[in-house]
């Protein structure tokens, strides 16, 4: 039986295995961590129609179930020889395969490193991933000091469009995940004022925006257009946002309870996996395909396929789809490689 292994066990390499295994390959997925469903395990409910996230994420493990999965581990060492593909694991062990599938994903942009807006500075300023957590803990919405906020500004493009961190691009998803946050928040307190702070509201896919729509009629969320400059703490733990509202063309400053930062999407984690793999990746740290247009799913190297986020920014459905595309092309290629022989 020809066998495909998938590095990375995220909803990308989770749907691939399924379809794989489907198809009648023997499917090995080796997941750096020790538990399954890469990013979208930490979300709490996913846009666009509010649904849990642990129930796409145990949806797509049950896919699974005829996959081989070893986790904790990743590839240290790669060699392709004739149709074989030979990987040495972080523990020493080997395993082969006749295709390999990259599904390492994105990691989420460090919002410490935009000293300027206080993150592990300030208590009270958390990134979107944070608020995630707060929301599935089912604790209620109380900021890190321990107070029901009555005014909280969602800040856009954190880590994303901004040359001086190394980020050109635009992480797509983080706009809508602000207009659903910022509805959540207004859902669970309604007396609260939200705000969110945004330098173009990106809301490119269908139902998003229907949900930009309610959040300003049902959800009375207020949309600044402006880019923060800097944040500060008052002396009751408050937080100082100061910003240029850019439609009105002048400066402006709030005192917010509580400051949430949409951090973007960062490449960067993929630079080993293009180390030891051999294959291309750009200077934003996603690894490139073959083609941008007509093959996505195929790297710069013969026998080795790409899904999902490792080629930048998507939604769930986007990576989905992706993911069984890579499925097919590596079913052709399979198909003749036997035939070959
Ligand atoms: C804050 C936030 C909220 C979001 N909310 C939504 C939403 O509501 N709706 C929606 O449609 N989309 C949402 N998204 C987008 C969604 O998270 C992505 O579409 C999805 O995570 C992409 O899945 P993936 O499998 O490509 O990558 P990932 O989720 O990043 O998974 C990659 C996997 O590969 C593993 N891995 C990485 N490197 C290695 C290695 N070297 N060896 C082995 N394993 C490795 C990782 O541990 C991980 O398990 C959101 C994104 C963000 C940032
Ligand atoms: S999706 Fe929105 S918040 Fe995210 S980088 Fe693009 S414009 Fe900025």
């Amino acid at each position: 039986m020809q066998k495909v292994a998938i590095i990375g066990g995220g909803i990308a390499g989770m749907e691939a295995a399924g379809q794989l295994n489907r198809l009648g390959y023997e499917v090995v997925i080796i997941e750096k961590n020790n538990v399954p469903g890469g990013n979208v395990a930490n979300w709490d409910r996913l846009f666009p129609h509010q649904r849990p996230a642990g129930e796409v994420v145990r949806t797509l493990e049950h896919e699974t179930e005829n996959a081989t999965i070893i986790k904790g581990k990743t590839v240290i060492n790669f060699e392709k020889s004739g149709n074989i593909c030979r990987m040495e694991l972080s523990d020493g062990k080997v395993v082969t395969a006749n295709a390999v599938l990259i599904t390492t994903g994105f990691r989420l942009f460090p919002a410490e490193k935009k000293e300027e807006y206080g993150y592990k500075i300030y208590d009270n300023v958390i990134t979107s991933a944070d608020l995630e957590k707060m929301f599935s803990s089912g604790k209620g919405i109380v900021t890190p000091s321990g107070k029901i906020p009555e005014k909280i500004a969602f800040i856009h493009c954190v880590g994303s469009r901004d040359e001086k961190v190394n980020n050109r691009h635009c992480s797509k998803v983080c706009c809508a995940t602000a207009v659903k946050q910022a509805c959540e928040v207004k859902e669970a307190l309604p007396e609260s004022e939200v705000f969110c702070l945004y330098m173009d509201l990106r809301m490119f896919d269908r139902h998003y925006e229907t949900m930009y729509h309610e959040a300003q009629t049902k959800f009375g969320i207020n949309f600044i257009r402006g880019r923060l400059s800097e944040t500060s703490e008052d002396n009751s733990g408050r937080i100082v946002v100061k910003c240029e509202d850019t439609l009105a063309g002048k400066p402006l400053k709030m005192t917010v309870d509580l400051v949430v930062l949409m951090v973007g999407m960062e490449g960067e984690g993929n630079r080993k996996i293009a180390e030891v793999f051999k294959i291309q990746m750009g200077k934003d740290g996603f690894l490139d395909a073959a083609d941008d247009y007509l093959n996505m799913t195929q790297s710069s190297r013969e026998g080795i396929f790409l899904a999902g986020t490792c080629t930048g920014p998507k939604n769930i459905p986007e990576t989905i789809a992706e993911a069984r595309a890579a499925v097919s092309d590596i079913h052709v290629f399979l198909n003749r490689q036997q035939a070959s022989v």
